[in-house]
């Protein structure tokens, strides 16, 4: 059976006036039906990119240079804008972030959900009664709120209703692109168990983008760490716990303890490369510790480090010592 979401050698570009930015520049992953992946990386490496490229809401400068986004085995990189959005919502759905979740002030969270349901199905205006219910429960939002209107809801239930308008439809895959940004801490456990849940209880395959390592080693079974427009690091909870590539290394070591939520991930020296002009070799080199001149000049591939878990470092054969390097940055 095809995988539900599977992405390979995929380059975005955006248009500026500058040239064009290589916001995503040969990334290929798979998720299987009911993994739960969360991608990391600093702002500004592509993970938004990604999103909008896998829900087809790339902006008008925006393009899909190369590569495939197959979903359960359809290239969505070919379909057209109304096959695109028959996919959209139905198959695949974003929860975006909460600063701009996408109601309408001037209708009721009630009738926006409503409509959703009108548009892709034909079902009875009881059936979508129950159903409108049934969301509301299982976001944690009281059924009297229903007929209430955006600006009625707190932040915090504004992204739950979000998230009932994510699964109106029951998609497969659920995209959340940092889904509880603005939001205060106590309020973003509360968001991020009721997408849990939705993974575990109904075994929905889902993408979490972040940029909250603890978030992602609390919540997902798969991990992508991308700088820079490409994957460095890919695999299970190891690539937190027994990292190989120095990236990694480096923002681990900046979460010790992975209890510091919400702090930004630029705790490594330097800053992430131009994607106009990407540097040569490693793209990581200018800010590595464990840089040579052969990562200046080599790109390293994604190779497998251990079952599952791949990373892109000449060196990842040394990453034993580089962790404990990495620690303490004195030996
Ligand atoms: P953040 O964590 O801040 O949300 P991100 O990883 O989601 O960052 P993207 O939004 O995917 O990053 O952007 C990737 C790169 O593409 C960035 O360098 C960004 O400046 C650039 N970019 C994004 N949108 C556009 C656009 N519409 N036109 C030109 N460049 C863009
Ligand atoms: Fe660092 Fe070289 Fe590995 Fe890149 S290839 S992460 S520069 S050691
Ligand atoms: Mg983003």
């Amino acid at each position: 059976m095809a995988s539900v979401l599977e992405i390979e050698d995929l380059h975005i570009r955006y248009k500026t006036k500058n040239g064009d930015a290589r916001a995503v520049d040969g990334i290929s992953f798979t998720l299987e039906a009911g993994e739960y992946l969360g991608l990391v990386g600093e702002s500004g490496c592509g993970k938004s990119t990604i999103a909008k490229a896998i829900m087809g809401i790339l902006p008008p400068n925006g393009r899909v240079a190369e590569g495939t986004i197959r979903f359960k085995g359809t290239n969505l990189v070919r379909l057209s804008q109304s096959e695109m959005r028959h996919t959209r919502w139905r198959d695949i759905s974003l929860i975006p972030q909460s600063a701009m979740n996408g109601f309408d002030p001037v209708y009721t969270v009630k009738r926006q959900l409503d409509e959703a349901i009108t548009a892709h199905t034909k079902m009875s205006v009881g059936e979508r009664q129950a159903r409108i219910e049934q969301l509301f429960s299982m976001v944690g939002l009281e059924a009297q709120r229903l007929d209430d209107y955006p600006h009625q809801f707190s932040g915090g239930m504004r992204q739950r209703a979000m998230i009932a308008m994510a699964m109106v439809l029951d998609p497969t895959l659920v995209v959340a692109d940092e889904p509880t940004t603005g939001l205060d801490v106590i309020v973003q456990d509360q968001i991020l168990q009721r997408i849990k849940e939705i993974h575990d209880r109904l075994g929905k395959t889902m993408l979490l983008i972040t940029h909250d390592m603890a978030v992602v080693a609390e919540n997902c079974d798969k991990i992508a760490v991308m700088y820079g427009g490409r994957i460095m690091e890919y695999g299970g909870e190891d690539v937190f716990r027994q990292a190989y590539h120095p990236y990694t290394l480096g923002l681990c070591n900046a979460f010790p303890d992975f209890d510091q939520r919400g702090r930004d991930l630029i705790s490594i020296p330097g800053v992430p490369p131009s994607l106009l002009d990407p540097p040569k070799g490693c793209r990581f080199h200018e800010r590595c510790p464990f840089a040579t001149a052969y990562c200046a000049r080599v790109e390293p591939p994604l190779l497998e480090v251990a079952p599952g878990h791949v990373a892109a470092c000449h060196y990842a054969d040394r990453a034993a010592e580089f962790r404990i390097q990495a620690q303490d940055p004195d030996t």
